[in-house]
């Protein structure tokens, strides 16, 4: 069927949906079932295959490869020429358990990042949109996903259309469609009946999949779902969005390659090094040496590098989304995480973020005389007093309630619960203490008939909400706004029953407005104006609302949250400015952010909208650093806010709510949208949604986000100070043993690789990683936002240097000592082996801090322990193993030499963290 040509009943009978019930939520499923979900095609994803290979494109596996080749050219050497078979079969161990453990790590690579997909995949299930159904005779929230043909749905400004829908009624609504038809401008979408041959972008009558509502709002039925949609139908043609590394992840592959670059540069000079050492001592080259000189080229190959780094990486920062998520932060992409850490202002929206959104009307000023109302919350009880002069104010509350779709109503329990705009709300609440009700105004008796025959709803850059109403026979608008914008458009203002010109009392109406404002209270005024048939009918919004005589203005008071004072001082100690951007008059927004102390002094800066209209670029520039309140402004103004202050390096966080708002938040670093308040389109804009729309919640994300990149930093310097020790030790082998010393010869390395190999994949990478749980260490909210554009390794080289410098050291001496007792190679091995494990398992908790071990209670994170523990014990189980003795080349020791190699490494860490913490005492 061509639903365009059809009627709405023809459409709803072709269906079989009624349209005050929509369709059963049986019937749903049952369609569900037989349509499948609303949604497109997804591209493939990787293939598990694909995924699993993948990790072999990485620097380290393409070292591991090459270190899989020397030794078994070394093996081939061992059997061809020197005949040492002992040795040749150690090389062939060594190839096939590099080969392993290039699985293993695929593997686990393979693991880790199907389950970072499924989480993320979670976290995205969490932000699907959800549209307003009619689902057995009520209204509610539908996954849009879930969305079947013949569902009625309720759109409105800011909501995504999802699924092609046939309109039922509409009210002022506009639709954005320029997906489909390039179209820029909102399309007015109408009811009627079209011809057959009306093309895509003709069809009025129908709302597309994939567009927004830009204005007012429409009842629809959905005809088709998912790829049967207009937009299915070229769903090819859309790109999807590839995931990208994050900055950090970025760093640290390109870390990675330097360091890949290094390995082959040092490789290159043992080999070389080793070779003239040979000639210089033997006068020849003695070419049975030449596979113990792979064997060290390729142990260094591999410690060079920090394997297991770009896994725990990532592990690190899903742990860091899943946290955010438990804490009411929806993050969409996981250079979020860090970006947050990093974030210096964040400008919030007051109404409903900064506020609790409960709006209650406590005065207002009507026909010249000011009344104090009473009561709060929801109950329509409270006496209205006159403050001045006792004069009629009932046409000022008519027209409140006139134009106004909101509602209370009593629940089960009698109490009062609002329903629709917390303005509007208000005012709803106020007319009802003196008994003036919408519906009962709408009733029609001998002396009443009034109708509202349009309604166009307020937006935050008009600043306005008007209707037009009937009412015996004559035609009205009543329009209601910031009472500046009310202000500019009037001509009349009713004072003692007598309509008066505006322009000789402009002042005393800006003094009332100012009065209001002062107290914090948020205003608002109400406005009418005769008009002909003709204008009611088909006048424009410019044409509607001008001419207006203002009746009277509201003053709502809309309380501060109280948990957000706390935060601003939090985020202000954390060198993180608070900002407040809001349609709110100047006023008004300055006593709040007084109250909140966003600003310390009650004549606070505020900058409004038609200032920075004023302004140029340059002249903004320099005025954003140190302006805490702008208000009255557009959502365009906050794009220009937010380059602004870009410019001086900030990094910006920016939350918004309107569809209006979804520019300056993609501008933000950080787009936050409200995940309960928030327009569909703002929350698919944003990088950060809200679950909870509190304030609180950035600042909790911002916290974690600190907390996260701190903990990247730890694990990161312990890996690096690990393979520092782990090259160092080796080198120094090489270069400083010029001839044998008992069994071992000038050429023995002093870890074999794949001992290195098990300290960088098992005693190494699962401790760092359990230190992404870690919890922050104090104070993280005391620093100020770190600098993005210093490299996350700043100021920790010299620490990587000195300690992994000191490890690498005592490793080295261990072998030496080890030597000159006589024992075997592969028992001096394991020796230097154990004394690089615990040294580094030692660290680890001392990694933990920026400052030194004894700054924090050390065993805190049980996940760390366990890791620990179950480093320690593996690696002492590798030693006495024969399997591993044979592969890894390790060999059991004595008792004491156990409790040696246990304890002593553990000297540094304390003795370094000792000077350490003595010299930050004394400075
Ligand atoms: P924020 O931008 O911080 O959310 P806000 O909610 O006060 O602040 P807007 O929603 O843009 O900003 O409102 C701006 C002004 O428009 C208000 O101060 C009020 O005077 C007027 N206004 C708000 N809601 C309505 C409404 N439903 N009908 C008529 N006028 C309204």
């Amino acid at each position: 069927m061509k639903f365009y040509t059809a009627t709405t009943k023809e459409t709803l009978k072709n269906l079989n949906v009624e349209r005050t019930m929509g369709l059963s939520h049986k019937e749903a499923q049952r369609r569900l079932a037989q349509y499948g979900p609303n949604e497109l095609a997804q591209e493939a994803e990787v293939s598990k295959v694909k995924l699993f290979f993948k990790s072999f494109k990485e620097p380290i596996v393409i070292v591991l490869l090459v270190a899989i080749i020397l030794a078994s050219f070394s093996a081939v050497y061992d059997f061809k020429v020197t005949l040492n078979t002992s040795h040749a079969w150690a090389s062939v161990y060594e190839a096939i358990a590099i080969a392993v453990i290039i699985f293993v790590n695929a593997f686990i690579s393979f693991y880790q990042a199907n389950s970072a997909r499924k989480s993320l995949a979670a976290l995205q299930e969490m932000s699907h949109h959800h549209i307003n159904t009619l689902r057995d005779g009520n209204w509610q929230p539908v996954d849009t996903t879930q969305l079947v043909p013949g569902d009625i749905i309720n759109v409105k400004m800011g909501d995504f259309i999802e699924g092609d829908v046939r309109w039922l009624k509409v009210s002022e609504l506009q639709v954005n469609e320029s997906h489909l038809t390039g179209e820029a401008d909102g399309i007015n979408k109408i009811t009627e009946v079209l011809a057959e041959d009306a093309q895509l972008g003709d069809r009025k009558n129908m709302g597309f999949s994939g567009s927004t509502v830009v204005n007012g709002n429409g009842i629809g039925v959905v005809v088709t779902t998912g790829m049967q949609t207009e937009l299915g139908k070229i769903a090819d043609l859309l790109q999807g969005s590839k995931t990208q590394k994050t900055p950090i992840e970025k760093n640290v592959n390109a870390l990675a390659k330097k360091l890949m670059f290094l390995a082959g540069g040092i490789i290159v000079f043992t080999i070389l090094y080793d070779l003239i050492k040979e000639y210089l001592a033997t006068g020849t080259i003695v070419l049975t040496k030449i596979p113990e000189i792979l064997s060290s080229a390729i142990a260094l190959a591999v410690a060079a590098i920090p394997d297991a780094m770009p896994v725990v990486l990532s592990i690190v920062l899903t742990i860091g989304a899943t946290m955010l998520a438990r804490n009411n932060g929806l993050i969409k992409s996981l250079s979020s995480v860090e970006t947050l850490g990093a974030t210096s202002y964040i400008a919030s929206d007051k109404t409903g973020t900064l506020t609790k959104n409960q709006m209650t009307v406590v005065r207002f000023w009507a026909n010249n005389a000011t009344f104090a109302v009473e009561g709060r919350g929801y109950d329509p009880l409270g006496e209205i007093t006159p403050l001045t002069n006792d004069v009629p104010y009932q046409a000022f509350l008519e027209a409140a309630v006139l134009n106004n779709e909101a509602e209370i109503r009593q629940d089960e329990t009698q109490n009062w619960q609002p329903y629709g705009n917390p303005t509007d709300v208000s005012l709803v609440v106020l007319a009802a203490k003196a008994g003036i009700t919408r519906s009962a105004l709408l009733e029609k008796n001998d002396d009443q008939d009034i109708d509202v025959i349009r309604l166009l709803p307020f937006d935050s850059k008009r600043k306005m909400m008007s209707v037009v109403i009937e009412k015996n026979g004559q035609y009205q608008v009543i329009t209601k706004g910031a009472p500046d914008v009310i202000l500019t458009n009037a001509t009349g203002i009713m004072l003692d029953n007598v309509v008066k010109p505006v322009a000789e009392y402009r002042k005393k109406f800006d003094s009332k407005i100012l009065e209001f404002a002062n107290d914090a209270l948020r205003t608002l005024a109400v406005s009418v104006r005769q008009v002909d048939k003709a204008t009611a009918l088909h006048g424009t919004v410019a044409d509607l609302e001008k001419d207006l005589t203002i009746l009277g203005i509201a003053g709502i008071i809309d309380p501060p949250r109280e948990e957000v004072k706390a935060s601003v001082a939090n985020l202000n100690a954390a060198g993180v400015h608070v900002v407040m951007i809001t349609g709110d008059h100047g006023a008004t927004a300055r006593a709040i952010a007084y109250q909140l102390g966003i600003v310390d002094s009650k004549q606070a800066k505020v900058i409004e909208g038609r200032e920075i209209e004023a302004m140029t670029d340059e002249e903004l520039f320099q005025v954003v650093p140190d302006t805490y309140v702008y208000a009255r402004v557009s959502p365009e103004h906050k794009q220009r806010i937010v380059k602004q202050l870009q410019k001086h390096e900030a990094v910006v966080a920016m939350t918004g709510d309107g569809i209006n708002d979804a520019p300056a938040l993609r501008a933000a670093d950080i787009g936050i949208a409200m995940g309960i308040n928030g327009t569909e389109v703002t929350k698919d804009a944003a990088d950060l949604v809200l679950l909870d729309d509190k304030f609180t919640t950035i600042e909790n994300s911002v916290r974690a986000g600190r907390r996260i990149f701190a903990n990247i930093r730890n694990f990161i310097r312990q890996e690096l100070i690990t393979n520092v020790a782990e090259v160092l030790s080796l080198v120094l082998g090489v270069i400083l043993i010029t001839a044998p010393i008992g069994n071992i010869s000038e050429t023995t390395p002093t870890l074999t690789a794949l001992m290195v190999l098990w300290v960088n994949m098992i005693s190494d990478s699962l401790p760092s990683f359990t230190l992404g749980y870690d919890r922050p260490e104090g104070d993280l909210m005391k620093q100020g936002p770190r600098d993005t554009k210093q490299s996350i390794l700043a100021g920790m080289l010299p620490r990587i240097f000195v300690r992994g410098t000191v490890m690498g050291l005592m490793v080295f001496l261990a072998f030496i000592w080890a030597a000159k007792q006589g024992m075997q190679v592969s028992e001096a091995q394991t020796v230097a082996f154990l004394t690089l494990v615990f040294g580094q398992l030692w660290h680890i908790f001392d990694a933990r801090s920026n400052k030194t071990l004894f700054s924090r209670k050390p065993f805190e994170n049980s996940r760390l322990n366990l890791a620990v523990a179950f480093a320690a014990t593996s690696s002492i189980l590798v030693t006495l193993m024969p399997f591993f003795n044979k592969v890894m080349g390790t060999a059991a020791l004595s008792p004491t030499l156990y409790l040696a190699v246990i304890f002593i490494p553990a000297l540094p860490t304390f003795i370094l963290s000792g000077i350490k913490a003595m010299a930050s005492k004394r400075a």
